[in-house]
């Protein structure tokens, strides 16, 4: 399968030589990204037969983005839009409206497995983590696009390597689709990043099972590590929930730092994405340190140390590791 799939690429590579670099650039696929990681696969995937516009940069929290006037522009002119779903691009909805599109909206987390989203009961994270991880959606939950409770699942599906490497397939299926001619470059793309990616998670795998496993609870500030807990045992407790929309009360707080004490927390880390000020005061409060920043739902700027997805997964279980064997 690999091996056909190679030599139709490099076949294709070699017909198309003479007139590729004009023809590559006056029909580029425009393709919108919701957000810095889905660009980052996207790239991956689409390589220079691509161009693509983020609407959540770097750094950005894609829960509470606003979408400027410029951005409905953007998706009404695009060929393909990529988005995660699970209700993570809260501003999707209507900028998909206001821009009266055409474009096919391709939602990356769909036939993924998923992770409900435990608090739309009322509970918090606590209560996920004594269930081990809460319980699993059917694939099949993205026909129900009727359904507008917000938050019925844990939109963080990237944080499980597993679950990118669907989204790489999804986003290949996508540009197939859209631009047939390119189809071998963007499985052949795909299917290099893919093994890239099969590196990365045994890369995870090895670094988890070198810390001790009564060491691996630790605190972030919002619940956007779900599937990395779920896949690769490392328990995260955090404040805030799976959006950061709404902030932690006192009362969660406190409900908190009752079982950091319990659970003997071994770390605590900031989010590049969210306000540190609530993890320093959980710090000083049960006297762990800052293990450092992680990155949860955005890549860091391209001089930054997660400017890749590749980069971000390796940095967070780096510090993750670190953090707990350094302490
Ligand atoms: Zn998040």
């Amino acid at each position: 399968m690999s091996r056909t799939l190679k030599l139709a690429a490099v076949i294709g590579a070699i017909t198309s030589l003479p007139m590729a670099p004009s023809v590559a650039a006056a029909e580029n696929l425009k393709v919108v990204a919701s957000f810095s990681i889905i660009a980052d696969f996207a790239k991956n995937v689409g390589g220079d037969r691509v161009d693509i516009v983020t609407l959540v940069g770097p750094n950005g929290d894609a829960h509470v983005y606003e979408p400027k006037p410029a951005d409905a522009a953007t998706v009404g002119s695009a060929d393909v839009v990529l988005v995660n779903g699970l209700q993570f691009e809260g501003f999707l909805q209507r900028l998909v409206e206001a821009s009266a599109t055409k474009a096919p909206i391709v939602e990356l987390s769909k036939g993924g497995e998923v992770l409900r989203n435990s608090e739309e009961e009322g509970h918090h994270d606590q209560e996920k983590a004594a269930e081990g991880g809460g319980g699993h959606a059917a694939a099949e939950e993205g026909h129900e696009e009727g359904h507008h409770h917000h938050g019925e699942y844990d939109p963080h599906a990237w944080q499980s390597v597993h679950n990118a490497e669907l989204y790489v397939k999804n986003i290949a299926d996508a540009f197939c689709a859209a631009d047939a001619a390119g189809c071998d470059t963007y499985r052949a793309n795909a299917e290099s990043y893919g093994q890239q990616l099969d590196a990365l998670e045994a890369e995870i795998k090895a670094a988890v099972a070198e810390i001790p496993e009564d060491k691996r609870t630790i605190i972030t500030s919002h619940d956007a590590f779900g599937y990395f807990e779920h896949e690769y045992g490392i328990k995260f407790l955090a404040p805030e929930g799976v959006s950061t929309e709404s902030e932690a009360s006192a009362s969660d707080v406190a409900a908190l730092i009752k079982q950091i004490r319990q659970d003997k927390a071994s770390a605590i880390f900031v989010e590049n994405v969210t306000n540190p000020r609530l993890i320093e005061q959980i710090a000083s409060e049960t006297g762990l340190k800052v293990g450092g920043e992680l990155y949860s739902d955005a890549l860091s700027d391209k001089d930054g140390s997660a400017a890749t997805y590749l980069e971000m997964m390796r940095h967070n279980i780096t510090t993750i590791k670190g953090a707990i064997l350094g302490s």
